[in-house]
Parts: structure tokens; C-alpha cells; sequence
């Protein structure tokens, strides 16, 4: 009984990987027309969801083997226009993808680093002291709820508790009107931000566009979660695309990966591809 069980997994898992794998060919192949030229091509990766898998806490968050890689052999063909864009801080994506430094967007848009090595310039102001108090007092209150402070940003993780969300959005939103019209309540993946209404990974997108690295070339963005918005919208209007990655947040219609596992495969692919 056990060997049956155990033969009609692998089958299942093998009919699974060969549809996958011919998935992955399917949208290689639509695609490569549109980006098959290195000196005409940006990309712009969102981190969390996108190409790393989702934890249960974003500091037990691992690279899979190989990402760095990939991404540095993507950063020498395309001529350094690579960005990452990420809530994360600068500082935790080069911890995250160490010793590769890129180009990133951290805080959606609110630190911005124009070269590999150069300084994070930070575009908005810090969270109000109270405020942060006031935010940290409300999760002590719910157990299982984590903060995160970025400086110009404060981030709500409540993964724990995904029950809290509605109960969490009010209260966020109360303090916010008594604290902070510059700061503006923003929901990712089991997570609520605070952050600065004037900045968004869209408006970094852009910028980073008008940099010599990155002007003439066709945006190429992805992402996997509502702050990817912006910037998937923003990449379009620029003449080029958005891609979406399956999750919480983009279930159906028009998704274009099937989880991070599958972007990897084909940042690999379309690597592979740029350096024939
Ligand atoms: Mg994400």
C-alpha cells in the first residue's frame, strides 16, 4: 500500500514538473521577441514573492541557490540595468543577495541607490517618534503581530494572525489621521505599511529610467503584490512590460509566473539566452 501511495506521488509530481517545464518554454518563447536585444532591455525585480519565497517572518527569509548568480550575470550582459525594487532597505537586499550589490529601490521608493556602489539616498523624511510609539503599543495588544521600523517607514506584519487584518487596518488608520498626513496606510502580503504618499516604486522606477544605465531601454518589471502596482503600471506606460507573479495578490487572469521558482527558472533561461 505504501509503495502504491509513494508510485502515485511521483507520477503526480513528474506530470506536474513536465507541465511546468513546458509552461516555462510556452512564456519564454511569447516573450523573446520583446527582449531579445541586451542593449535595449531594463529589468526591475521586486524581492519577496517575486523571486524569493514567502517565510513566515521577512528576516527568515532565504536566497535560493543560485539567484545571485543568475542576477549577476544578468547585471554584466544588460549593461548594469538591473534594479531591484523592494520594501525591504537597501541594506537588508545587499545582506540578502551579499556579495552581489545591484542597483535598489528600498522602502518602495523612498531609498534609492542610482549605482551598485554608490550612497542610498534617502527621499523622505523619518516616521514621527510618536507615531512609531503609538504603532508599536497597538501590537503589543495583538499578539503575534510584528513591527518593523525603517526609518521612513513603518512596516505591520501580521502573517501570525491574518484573522487581525480588518481590527489592524482601522486602528492603523485611526493613528495615522492623528499623526502623519505626509504618510499614507499601504497593504502588502499580510503586512500594512506606513509610508510616504509622494513615493512609490512606480516613481522610483521612473527615476531610475532617466539615469545614463537605464534611458533608451525597454522596463521590463516584476512583481508579485499591490506596491508592485505602480510600478508594474509605470513600466508599461514607459513602452514596456508588466509581469505578475502568482500569489495573494494576483490570483487570476492575466499572471504571467506561477511563483518565484518559476521567475528564477526564467531570469536563468533569459540569461542563458542574452549570452549566446
Ligand atoms: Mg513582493
Amino acid at each position: 500500500m505504501r509503495l502504491l501511495i509513494a508510485v502515485g506521488k511521483s507520477l503526480e509530481e513528474a506530470r506536474e514538473a513536465a507541465d511546468f517545464q513546458s509552461w516555462c518554454r510556452r512564456r519564454f518563447r511569447a516573450l523573446t521577441p520583446q527582449i531579445d536585444n541586451p542593449l535595449k532591455v531594463a529589468l526591475f525585480i521586486d524581492l519577496d514573492g517575486t523571486v524569493l519565497d514567502i517565510a513566515a517572518a521577512p528576516r527568515s527569509v532565504s536566497t535560493p541557490h543560485n539567484l545571485t548568480a543568475t542576477l549577476r550575470r544578468l547585471q554584466q550582459l544588460l549593461g548594469g540595468a538591473v534594479a531591484i525594487l523592494t520594501g525591504r532597505k537597501v541594506d537588508d537586499v545587499d545582506r540578502l543577495l551579499a556579495p552581489l550589490k545591484l542597483i535598489a529601490a528600498g522602502v518602495h521608493g523612498g531609498e534609492l541607490r542610482l549605482e551598485p556602489d554608490g550612497e542610498i539616498e534617502v527621499a523622505s523624511g523619518s516616521v514621527p517618534g510618536p507615531l512609531i510609539a503609538a504603532v508599536e503599543r497597538l501590537a503589543r495588544s495583538v499578539r503575534g503581530v510584528i513591527v518593523e521600523r525603517k526609518g521612513i517607514a513603518v512596516a505591520v506584519h501580521y502573517r501570525a494572525v491574518p484573522e487581525m487584518e480588518r481590527v489592524l487596518a482601522t486602528e492603523l488608520r485611526d493613528l495615522l489621521a492623528n499623526h502623519s498626513n505626509r504618510l499614507v496606510l499601504s497593504h502588502g502580503r499580510r503586512v500594512f505599511e506606513l509610508t510616504d504618499v509622494n513615493l512609490t516604486k512606480g516613481t522610483a522606477l521612473k527615476r531610475l529610467m532617466e539615469t545614463p544605465r537605464f534611458r533608451g531601454r525597454r522596463p521590463l518589471m516584476i512583481g508579485d503584490d499591490s506596491p508592485d502596482e505602480a510600478a508594474l503600471e509605470t513600466a508599461t506606460r514607459l513602452g514596456g512590460l508588466g509581469l505578475k507573479v502568482k500569489g495573494e495578490h494576483f490570483k487570476g487572469g492575466a499572471i504571467d509566473f506561477r511563483d518565484p521558482a518559476h521567475v528564477r527558472r526564467w531570469l536563468y533561461d533569459l540569461a542563458e539566452r542574452l549570452d549566446t
